[in-house]
């Protein structure tokens, strides 16, 4: 597994990437914005941090008039913003200009168990497992004018899907989490079968931003079981807005000879508690939710080349510390059709393709029925 030095670096190539990622300029800007940039780097050695109204008022003031209306300037942001130049979040019109001071706000939180004192309260929960408590941070910022923009950091770091915010009072930073997963977690648990994402590098980044995605943006909280928070260092659940479903989203590494193709992967499981059941509609939503943020995340991550594929566990068990089975792609999967057997496993078994793809594969559904009228109309 990396160490937090390797992410920091993961890290900082993806901003700018993510950022540009989502960039739709040509090269056509205008002139006049290329002497912007250097009137940026000018601005940011008195303000890091300006509200959109401030900076607009101090450009359209100087003396070469670069500027000249709110449109243009929100424009010549966004295109900055893409670029990996500034961070502009247009919705609160907060704009930080200097990058590698944004990402050596980050480097304080994850970095800094080095040098801290540790009497700090609060630090043994950031450093053991990932929660970032307010006053923790007011400490960690105290240096260089961070904890003086602590508002805007924030906002960019969620917006960045870096930290995921629990409450007002309290982050979830998941490469800081070191805590072991144990499956005993799931007992009593009814379970979907696993989705897998297949990766030829380890995605641990992307872990982490799908998770924080998960709890920003599709309203999910950690599970709470027996008053701690289910969130490990390569395993995460989390409760779903219907307080019903929760969904688990892990990591693994496949170090078996079945699976060279692709040695990694990202793996979701959907569990309800017994005698509950899984309602396929919701993980079918669920799953292209999710697909949708593992493309964004997987385009702008250098080192991913916007590429994954598609699979599934052969066995239908609740996720455990091993991979329990083997993953079949999407495509070995629909060269079958109502069964396949699985000669990976230790014990060949048959598994039954329906009771493994209903949860995801609305497509599928639709096929078995064709298939079973196809049968009756022979028979
Ligand atoms: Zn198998």
């Amino acid at each position: 597994m990396k160490n937090n030095h390797e992410n920091m670096e993961d890290l900082k190539k993806s901003i700018t990437s993510m950022m540009k990622s989502q960039s739709h300029w040509g090269e056509d800007v205008p002139i006049l914005w290329t002497k912007l940039e250097s009137v940026f780097k000018k601005l940011q050695i008195d303000n890091k941090v300006f509200v959109f109204s401030d900076l607009l008022r101090s450009l359209v003031n100087s003396v070469d008039s670069i500027i000249e209306s709110k449109e243009e300037l929100n424009n010549a942001l966004t295109f900055f913003h893409e670029r990996g130049v500034i961070l502009f979040h247009s919705e609160t019109g907060n704009i930080i200009l200097d990058v590698q001071w944004f990402v050596d706000a980050f480097k304080c939180i994850i970095l800094d168990g080095i040098h801290i004192d540790m009497k700090y309260r609060r630090f043994e929960e950031l450093n053991e497992y990932g929660l970032l408590y307010n006053e923790l941070l007011d400490k960690l910022w105290q240096s260089d004018n961070f904890s003086q923009h602590k508002g805007s950091l924030v906002n960019h770091m969620k917006q960045l899907h870096m930290l995921a915010e629990l409450s007002e009072e309290l982050w979830y930073v998941p490469c800081m989490n070191k805590q072991s997963y144990s499956r005993n977690i799931l007992t009593n648990c009814n379970v979907s079968s696993r989705f897998c994402y297949l990766f030829e590098f380890l995605p641990f980044v992307i872990y982490h931003r799908l998770v924080v995605a998960c709890i920003n943006n599709l309203e999910m909280k950690p599970w709470i079981r027996e008053s701690k928070k289910c969130i490990f260092h390569t395993v995460t659940i989390l409760s779903c807005k219907d307080s019903y479903h929760r969904l688990l989203v892990g990591i693994c590494d496949n170090k078996e000879i079945t699976h060279r193709q692709f040695p990694y992967s990202i793996e979701i499981q959907i569990n309800v508690t017994k005698p509950r059941i899984i309602d396929t509609e919701f993980t079918l939503r669920l799953q292209r939710r999710i697909l949708e943020i593992l493309s964004d995340l997987t385009q702008a991550c250098t080192s991913c080349e916007g590429s994954f594929t598609v699979g599934y566990r052969c066995r239908l068990k609740p996720f455990g510390k091993k991979p329990e089975g083997h993953i079949f792609t999407q495509e070995e999967m629909e060269r079958n059709k109502s069964e396949l057997e699985c000669s990976k496993c230790d014990t060949v078994h048959l598994v039954n393709l329906r009771s493994i793809l209903k949860f995801w594969e609305v497509i599928f559904v639709a096929k078995y029925l064709i298939n079973i009228i196809k049968y009756k109309m022979i028979i």
